[in-house]
């Protein structure tokens, strides 16, 4: 079974220690605030893939990662629109913000409100 995050605000707070570049449309070099590391971020419509450890140990069917650094640039792609996310690992939690939802993978949780 797929191992899912059970620790929405860790990865939260992590992403937004990061620092994101955009290469070309939904591909994003993001800049680990902790190791200074730079991992190469996809984002597609559910959430995105990244080359870091987590990343690249996702499921044969199902490639979305949702690390602190996806999480960082869908971050960066929705303040282009004005936009903030939060992340949520329960569903409930979510709903109860009554905000546009996105699942990215993992058992993560987006939503997003007009900053
Ligand atoms: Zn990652």
């Amino acid at each position: 079974m797929a191992r899912l995050i059970a620790n929405a605000k860790d990865i939260q707070g992590k992403s937004r220690r990061h620092t994101v570049r955009q290469i070309r449309p939904n591909w994003y070099k993001v800049k680990s605030g902790e190791s200074q590391r730079v991992y190469d971020v996809a984002l597609g419509v559910n959430g995105g893939t990244c080359t870091c450890e987590w990343g690249r140990q996702r499921p044969e069917n199902d490639h979305r990662s949702a690390c602190s650094h996806v999480v960082a640039a869908i971050n960066y792609r929705a303040i282009q629109d004005g936009r903030r996310i939060s992340a949520w690992d329960s569903e409930e939690a979510a709903q109860r913000q009554h905000r546009p939802m996105l699942k990215i993978g993992d058992g993560l949780i987006l939503t997003s409100r007009l900053n």
